[in-house]
């Protein structure tokens, strides 16, 4: 039995979503540019796939483009605000972004852009009195996450928006982990950008979107052609676009209900862990999160070793952010948040999705328990210590 509990690094594709893919690429070959009845037809099917992702975000249609990759969209994003305000150089984001952000980051400071990290309490909520004291007249944009990709912990985006609107600053937000997992409105949140991403709904990967609120001035990030209105050259990825429109229209349809009952199957797997397992902790805020993310840290072992003998069980869950687990770094997430080095390094991330089921919260506990007696059994763990 194949356990699948990532889906913070990606999720399934719906297989709704693949039958639209596939007979879209049977059908379809006209390039969307083309003014003929072939290319008109993709056209409109764009149209309708940028309707259903602005529908999702409680946007509207013309403020949505399509991008490669939610790295794209905030790449896109942090770089075309500084194109288009050359004047100011300092952009405000947290501790804990991903490294979508954060590597961005380190590639811009080296160009003499400035870049001012807002730390975080012990659950992972950023500082908002740093925030506010952090703001300049040279500050070009704050990009603070929505939801982080590997504790979960949910950020007050309104008041980040309050406190930017009394400078007169910009606001993006990386939404790629909370699309899907909150009811997202770009209206109630205030934002003025926004990244999201297909293959963590339930779409396909390679696709993504930056919502632009109506009336803010971006430079276009891929110089080219026309394409998505002449913001983001080059031609689109048809079938990718098409995939995640659908992505998005069966999110609206069963977004919430998949969200109470995921949430419903995180808690019990939460539970189960607690009164299997001692001395765990968890990590993140203990309200202000998404429902279907679980960071735990088995203090004396090393994730590393969890993470493999779970997968001989058929289970897959990750260490971290899906781009940082290959590496030997500690996440630079969880030492933001206050953990020594050696619990950091004995986390791991368990996230559920639309098509996990209790059959999987039971071989997980069946199977979990086990491994961390025999592994604390090698370290010769202490637990009364
Ligand atoms: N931002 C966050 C918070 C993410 O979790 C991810 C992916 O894990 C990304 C951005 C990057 O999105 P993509 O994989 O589409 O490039």
């Amino acid at each position: 039995m194949v356990v699948y509990f990532d889906n913070n690094a990606t999720t399934p594709l719906d297989p709704a979503v693949a039958d639209k893919m596939c007979g879209f690429l049977k059908e379809h070959y006209g390039n969307p540019s083309s003014i003929y009845p072939l290319g008109r037809a993709v056209k409109e099917i764009i149209t309708s796939a940028r309707e259903a992702v602005a529908g999702a975000l409680g946007a509207q249609r013309g403020e949505v483009f399509f991008t490669g990759s939610g790295t794209e969209a905030d790449n896109w994003a942090i770089q075309g605000v500084l194109n288009t305000l050359p004047e100011k150089r300092e952009i405000i984001t947290s501790a804990i972004e991903h490294p979508a952000i954060l590597n961005q980051a380190k590639f811009l400071e080296k160009k003499g852009i400035q870049f001012r990290y807002v730390p975080v309490d012990g659950s992972g909520i950023i500082d908002l009195d740093f925030l506010r004291a952090a703001v300049t007249p040279q500050t070009a944009l704050i990009s603070v996450m929505h939801a982080n990709n590997e504790i979960g912990t949910v950020q007050p985006i309104e008041t980040v928006v309050a406190i930017a609107r009394e400078h007169g600053v910009l606001v993006h937000c990386d939404a790629v982990q909370s699309f899907g997992k909150l009811d997202l409105d770009v209206v109630k949140l205030g934002v003025d950008l926004l990244s999201v991403s297909g293959h963590k709904i339930y779409g396909p990967k390679g696709v993504g979107a930056l919502f632009i609120r109506k009336g803010v001035d971006l430079c276009p990030f891929i110089h080219g052609g026309h394409q998505e209105r002449g913001m983001r050259a080059g031609t689109e990825n048809t079938v990718g676009i098409v995939g995640f429109g659908e992505a998005a229209r069966i999110l609206m349809e069963r977004g919430r209900k998949d969200r109470d009952r995921i949430g419903r199957l995180t808690e019990s797997l939460k539970e189960g862990i607690a009164s299997h397992i001692p001395k765990v902790i968890f990590n993140g805020h203990p309200e202000k999160r998404v429902k279907n993310t679980l960071n735990v840290a088995f203090p004396g072992l090393e994730s590393e070793a969890i993470l493999l003998a779970l997968a001989t069980k058929g289970v897959s869950v990750s260490t971290g952010s899906a781009c940082s687990s290959e590496s030997e770094e500690v996440s630079p997430v969880l030492l933001a948040i206050g953990l020594r080095p050696e619990i950091a390094r004995s986390c791991i991330r368990i996230s559920l999705g639309r098509f996990n089921t209790e059959e999987d919260v039971r071989v997980f506990l069946r199977e979990l328990p086990e491994i961390i007696v025999k592994l604390r059994q090698i370290s010769a763990f202490d637990p009364e210590a």
